[in-house]
C-alpha cells in the first residue's frame, strides 16, 4: 500500500449516468494501480437538490459495476459540526466576514465573473442591510492561482477578478460545497483528486482555501466530460439516462475505450471482474492526456 489516497465523490441529485462512470473508472484506476486507497464520500449536503433513494441507488450500482472502496462511505450530511469547526477557524483570523445582501442587490452591481456576478464586497466592512439571514463569504485578496493539473496542464484564474469573495455558507445555512469539499479532502487525507473537468473552474478557489486553512494541496487530475449528440455535458439538467447494472461489461468497456484505452480484447460477455483484472494492467492516463491534446490540435 502506497501513501496514495485518492477519492470518488458523487452528490445524489440522480442515478449514476456514463459521465459519472467514466470519472469513477478513471479515479479507481489511478488509485489501484498505485496500490492505494480509493474512498467513497456521498456530497448530499444539498438537501432540496437530492433525489429520494439515489445515494443507495448509486452505491449498488458501483457494487454491481465491481467497484470496491476502501471504509466506509462519508455523507456529508452528518459532518456539519465539522465544517462550522473549519468555518470557525476562518472567523476566528478574519478571512471570513458575514454577509445579508440578497441576490437581487448584487446582480444589480456586481460585474460577471465565470460563474455569475462578482460579490462587490458590499458587507467586508460590516452588514449592508437589514435582512436577518447571514451568509459568510471568503475575503479573497489573491490575483492570480496558477496550478497544474496532470491531464489539462497549467491552468489559472485571476481569483478576485473571476470569483471575487466566495460563499462558504449559504444564508440559509447550508455549507457550500467549495468548504465541505476542501473539509473532507483535509480530513481524510486525500493525496489525489481525479473528477469531471466540469469541476476544473472550483479548483483554484479549492487551493486558496486550503491555503487560509493551512491544509494541504491534493494533485489534482481532471477528466474530459463526456458530451451528449447535442454536444452537452450528460447531468442530470441534460436527462442524461442512468446505466443499468444488467449492461454493466458493456458500459465498462465503454468507458474504458472513452478514456484512451484499447479494447479490442474485452467483451461484454465477460464477468465484471475479467475486465477490471485486464484493466488494471493496461490503464495508463496517457491515453486521456493525448485525447486532450488531439482536441486541442482539431481546435487550432
Ligand atoms: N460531488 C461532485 C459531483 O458529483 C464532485 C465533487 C468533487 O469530486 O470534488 O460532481
Amino acid at each position: 500500500m502506497t501513501d496514495y489516497i485518492g477519492r470518488y465523490a458523487p452528490s445524489p441529485t440522480g442515478p449514476l449516468h456514463f459521465g459519472s462512470l467514466v470519472t469513477a473508472v478513471a479515479s479507481y484506476l489511478e488509485a489501484k494501480t498505485q496500490s492505494g486507497k480509493w474512498l467513497l464520500r456521498m456530497e448530499d449536503l444539498d438537501k432540496p437538490r437530492e433525489m429520494p433513494g439515489a445515494a443507495d441507488e448509486i452505491l449498488r450500482t458501483l457494487e454491481s459495476y465491481g467497484f470496491e472502496w476502501d471504509g466506509e462511505v462519508v455523507y456529508q450530511s452528518q459532518r456539519s459540526d465539522l465544517y462550522q469547526s473549519y468555518l470557525d477557524q476562518l472567523i476566528d483570523k478574519q478571512r471570513v466576514y458575514p454577509c445579508n445582501c440578497s441576490r437581487r442587490e448584487i446582480a444589480d452591481i456586481a460585474h460577471a465573473g465565470i460563474e455569475g456576478p462578482i460579490y462587490p464586497g458590499s458587507c467586508r466592512h460590516g452588514l449592508s442591510s437589514h435582512r436577518q439571514q447571514i451568509a459568510w463569504r471568503l475575503r479573497v485578496d489573491s490575483d492570480r492561482l496558477v496550478f497544474s493539473d496532470r491531464v489539462y496542464g497549467n491552468f489559472q484564474h485571476h481569483l478576485k477578478n473571476d470569483f471575487g469573495d466566495f460563499i462558504l455558507k449559504r444564508a440559509d445555512g447550508l455549507f457550500a460545497y467549495q468548504l465541505a469539499v476542501v473539509v473532507d479532502d483535509a480530513e481524510q487525507g486525500i493525496t489525489h483528486v481525479v473528477r469531471g473537468a466540469d469541476l476544473l473552474n472550483s479548483t483554484s478557489r479549492q487551493i486558496y482555501l486550503q491555503q487560509q486553512l493551512g491544509v494541504s494541496t491534493p494533485s489534482y487530475t481532471h477528466i474530459p466530460l463526456v458530451k451528449n449528440a447535442q454536444g452537452e455535458k450528460l447531468s442530470k439538467q441534460t436527462a442524461a439516462p442512468a446505466i443499468k447494472d444488467k449492461e454493466a461489461a458493456a458500459q465498462l468497456i465503454n468507458a474504458l475505450c472513452f478514456l484512451g484505452l484499447d479494447v479490442t480484447a474485452l467483451s461484454s460477455a465477460m464477468p465484471v471482474s475479467t475486465l477490471w483484472q485486464w484493466a488494471l494492467p493496461h490503464w495508463q492516463l496517457s491515453g486521456v492526456q493525448k485525447k486532450i491534446i488531439q482536441k486541442n490540435s482539431e481546435k487550432s
